[in-house]
């Protein structure tokens, strides 16, 4: 992983165009089967060299519902995030 979605997502849609990765599906391609929004950890690049923070979380509305995740298989991430904000699943944006 690299950002997550979770259950707050309201499907609204506004995210899932502003990543540059389209690391993003909506709840129909989720492979969780949850009716939420999804980020494919292994495409998704915490938009290093596209924006200052995640597109996604900059344009969601929803407070708390994209946040830090473990790297994993992510192919690019932002390496001033600490382990704890990872593993704690901060909000990307207050
Ligand atoms: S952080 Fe950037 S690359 Fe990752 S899912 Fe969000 S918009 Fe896409
Ligand atoms: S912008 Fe936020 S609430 Fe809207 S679909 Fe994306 S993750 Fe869900």
């Amino acid at each position: 992983m690299a950002v997550v979605i979770n259950d707050t997502c309201i499907n609204c849609g506004a995210c899932i165009d502003e990543c540059p990765v389209e690391a993003i599906v909506d709840e129909d391609d989720n492979p969780t089967g949850e009716e939420v929004y999804y980020v494919y950890g292994d495409k998704c690049v915490e938009c290093v060299s596209f924006h200052d923070v995640p597109a996604c979380a900059t344009a969601c509305p929803t407070e708390g519902c994209i946040t830090w995740d473990e790297i994993g298989e992510s192919p690019s991430y932002r390496d001033d995030i600490s382990a704890e904000m990872r593993s704690s699943k901060a909000n990307i944006v207050d």
